[in-house]
């Protein structure tokens, strides 16, 4: 048994306490803790039927109720992950002054691999809309632009307790609600960064305006290049609930 069903199953019992029971957690929590584990009441919102956002689906970027719905139903942000086959660990609870989260994940293994120099624990929602827009969105431009899949995501981090510069309050950081991603390693060996190509006038610059772009119609927050200097170097997104496309 892998290490990491055994945490999720940990946090899914802390979940399900809250929320009430889900299919796929049961499911996660039966396999990891051979029984043991009861659950007190049914799963009343899988049983409302389609509750589930299909990640897998090109239509959930548009499926706006239910991209809500991930960061308002935690169990609901659970299961679509499982279903869409995103492995991953629920994280302990952090909590650094103002700073911190009560739920986060780390992303295991997704379509590609998501790197980064520390683990990247962030929220849920968070997670899902990565994993959304790595499926529907970057991986097809890499194909149409570059004629090669993606094989890793690199990424500056995600959780760091600091403020937004320039300005008195906290970055999204603070709270595990946003990522910086830095470039991309192609299946075939080739590096895209959008330090060095965001303004290239050919395929590689063409792949990540396109990326960039359609990240506006999925995160709450999508800052890169343009936006200011600080941003040269990686794409900031977010789902802290502010709009900004910049
Ligand atoms: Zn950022």
């Amino acid at each position: 048994m892998k290490k990491s069903h055994s945490l999720i199953a940990l946090g899914a019992g802390l979940m399900i306490a809250l929320s009430g029971g889900l299919v796929l957690a049961n499911w996660r929590m039966a396999e990891a803790a051979n029984g043991a584990v009861r659950f007190a009441r049914p799963n009343y919102d899988a049983a409302r039927g389609g509750a589930i956002l299909d990640l897998q689906k090109y239509g959930a970027l548009g499926d706006a109720k239910r991209l809500a719905g991930l960061s308002k139903n935690l169990g609901a942000c659970h299961d679509a992950l499982a279903a869409a086959g995103v492995d991953f660990t629920i994280a302990q609870p952090e909590h650094e002054g103002a700073c911190g989260y009560d739920e986060a994940l780390v992303v295991d293994a997704s379509l590609s691999t998501w790197k980064a120099p520390e683990q990247m624990a962030m929220t849920c929602d968070l997670a899902a809309k990565m994993h959304l827009w790595e499926r529907h969105i970057v991986i097809p431009a890499a194909e149409k632009y570059l004629g090669s899949p993606v094989k890793e995501i690199k990424a500056f981090g995600t959780f760091q307790c600091r403020r937004v510069a320039g300005h008195a309050r906290l970055s999204e950081h603070a709270f595990a609600k946003a990522m910086d991603v830095a470039g991309f390693v192609l299946e075939d060996g080739r590096e895209i960064t959008v330090l060095k190509d965001f303004r290239n006038k050919g395929a590689k610059g063409d792949f990540l305006r396109e990326i960039h772009d359609r990240a506006c119609g999925l995160f709450d927050v999508t800052l890169g290049p343009d936006f200011n200097a600080d941003h040269a170097n990686h794409f900031h997104l977010d789902v802290g609930g502010q709009y900004s496309c910049r």
